[in-house]
């Protein structure tokens, strides 16, 4: 039997990572009643879970953060370019603390629905502690990645010795000293973890499926000079990060990439190469529209990468030959290629030999067993809509989303869904998301969602809903922008490939950060464009 409401809140926020704690912020500032759940026993999201040797920010560290607030991002100081997770773990306890944020959360408790009562226009959430509230506004901070995927391997149950996620890593740590290692999976996990794990592992095997791109970080320490320099830089350097490509500062050329000489072209890629991490993708404006321009920086990548591994045979299968370069997010790496250079670390392609099972000692491929002691998955995630497909909502006529999604998640803006009157999601599928950088990204969703908010109540609305229309025409556009680029080239988890049985549907906004942000101010300014506001 359906339980009462026991309290009644303006908002209901699910989900404490970056964006659920600046969205409590906010609309608690403008005066809202707001309960925050979060299924984790603290805050920090991402930054919470994935504890694994070498895991950090591939964003810079001074970019990766709050902007909403000059004093918070004068207060604190980074130490390193890439921040480690301990180190933004920290930042983000931090910023509870000072705005007194933990107040508001409920910890240890995961919300297991969010009815809509269609008359009431209020949404009923429900939580595994039993708890029923109901709120006028849902918003889902569920997160982009953060629903873990183990594989289902034949076997798994009977190994005897220790299994880990990277996404759920002990918090006491993992000791591999004198251990044989499997890891399995080589996307940015993998590759930020495998260089730290061979350091302590007696022999590490690693289980690769697809080669991947990865661009060393150049992570260093930050000087005081260095970070006075940003700070007093800080209002320029984030007024260029909302408006570019991928939420950084850095703006790559103008001129196509065959439009310059070969020398210059050189030159772009270096620089580039020097900066370090992801932003490789973005060194000319056709790298990732243009195959041509792709395969240029890829040979320039590939001359790079060859010159670091010793043996070319281990090369031939590290280096990938199924997708352009940036097609799945760039890797950042400290020492990824150069580990498998050591006696004691051995590549295997599940390619050519598929992992057909494993039992109580380790890991039996079609051609060999591998005796282990330790097997670490570095497998990934449902990315973007795995956390909301665990929830059980219910829109008008009691639709269920996780069926209104069945071919693919639709949205308007990526902020929103027909059907859902006041139910937003932050970073969503059809926005930028994981496109850029995504603490920005989160805080320009929750100022949208909180401007939407008082714009409904200076006018007397109760809701605001998205049309079906709107839903339709967004879901083409996104459709039609990616067409337009290389990003529907690879077996991507923007595309939902690495799921089996998930629709293969190109779930992001691809336009840029900066031009998205436009478009969704252009909306809010023209009253809500593609909306319907429900008088109260
Ligand atoms: P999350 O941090 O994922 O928080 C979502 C929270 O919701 C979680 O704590 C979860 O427990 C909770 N939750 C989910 N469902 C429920 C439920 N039903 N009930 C209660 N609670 C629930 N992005 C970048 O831009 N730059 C980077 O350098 C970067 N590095 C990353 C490194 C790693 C290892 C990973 C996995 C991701 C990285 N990302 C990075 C993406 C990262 O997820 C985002 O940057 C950001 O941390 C997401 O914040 P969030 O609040 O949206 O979601
Ligand atoms: P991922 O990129 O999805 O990588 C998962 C890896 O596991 C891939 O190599 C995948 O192979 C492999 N895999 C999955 N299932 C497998 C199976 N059944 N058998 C063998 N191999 C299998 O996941 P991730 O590394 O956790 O990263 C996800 C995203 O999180 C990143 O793209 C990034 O956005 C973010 N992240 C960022 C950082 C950072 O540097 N700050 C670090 C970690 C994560 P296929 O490629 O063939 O599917």
């Amino acid at each position: 039997m359906d339980r009462a409401p026991a309290s009644h809140v303006d908002a209901v926020v699910v989900g404490a990572g970056f964006a659920g704690l600046y969205a409590m912020h906010q609309l608690r500032s403008q005066g809202l009643s707001v309960r925050v759940f979060e299924a984790a026993p603290e805050v920090g999201g991402t930054w919470y879970f994935n504890r694994y040797p070498g895991a950090r920010c591939d964003v810079e560290s001074v970019d990766y953060c709050y902007s909403f607030s000059d004093e918070l991002q004068r207060q604190w100081n980074w130490s390193e370019k890439y921040a480690t997770q301990a180190e933004i773990l920290d930042y983000m306890n931090w910023v509870a603390d000072k705005l007194d944020l933990r107040s508001g959360i409920t910890f240890n408790t995961r919300v297991l629905s969010a009815i809509l009562d269609e008359q009431a226009l209020r949404w009923t959430v429900t939580t595994d502690g039993g708890e029923v509230v109901s709120a006028r506004f849902c918003i889902m901070a569920t997160g982009a990645l953060s629903a873990a995927i183990t594989p289902d391997m034949p076997g798994l149950d009977s190994f005897a010795g220790e299994v880990h996620h990277t996404a759920h890593w002990p918090h006491e740590g993992v000791d591999f000293t004198g251990k044989r290692v499997a890891v399995i999976g080589t996307g940015s996990s993998g590759i930020q973890s495998i260089p730290i794990i061979a350091e302590q592992a007696r022999q590490l095997y690693v289980f690769q499926r697809t080669p991947n791109y990865s661009v060393p970080a150049g992570n260093r320490a930050l000087t005081a000079e260095e970070l006075a320099e940003v700070k007093a830089g800080y209002a320029e350097r984030r007024r260029v990060s909302f408006r570019s490509g991928g939420g950084s500062p850095y703006v790559g050329a103008t001129t196509p990439t065959m439009q310059v000489s070969p020398e210059e072209r050189r030159a772009a890629f270096e620089k580039r190469w020097q900066l370090g991490g992801v932003l490789f993708s973005k060194t000319f404006p056709d790298q990732m529209t243009d195959l041509t321009a792709n395969e240029e920086a890829k040979k320039f990548w590939e001359e790079k990468i060859r010159a670091v591994i010793d043996d070319p045979r281990v090369a031939e299968l590290l280096i990938p030959d199924d997708h352009p370069i940036g097609a799945k997010r760039i890797c950042t790496d400290s020492n990824y290629f150069q580990t498998f250079n050591k006696p004691h670390v051995a590549l295997i392609s599940v390619r050519r030999t598929p992992i057909e099972s494993i039992d109580a000692t380790g890991i039996n491929t079609t051609d060999a067993h591998f005796d282990v002691d330790a097997i670490v998955f570095a497998t990934g995630f449902d990315a973007l809509t795995g956390a909301l497909g665990k929830i059980d909502i219910a829109g008008r006529v009691g639709e269920r989303l996780r069926d209104d999604w069945a071919d693919g998640p639709r949205t308007y803006l990526g902020l929103t869904d027909d059907g859902f009157p006041n139910l937003f999601m932050i970073t969503g599928p059809g926005s930028p998301a994981v496109l850029a950088n995504m603490v920005l990204g989160a805080e320009a969703h929750v100022d949208w969602i909180a401007d939407c908010i008082r714009y409904l109540d200076e006018n007397g609305y109760a809701a605001i809903e998205a049309t079906p229309d709107a839903v339709d025409n967004w879901l083409a556009e996104c459709a039609q922008r990616a067409e337009t680029t290389l990003f529907t080239k690879a077996n991507s988890w923007y595309l939902g490939a690495n799921v089996p049985g998930k629709p293969r549907v190109f779930m992001l906004f691809c336009g840029g950060f900066g031009v998205y942000n436009d478009i969704c101010a252009e909306v809010a300014a023209s009253g809500f464009k593609g909306f319907e506001l429900l008088p109260r």
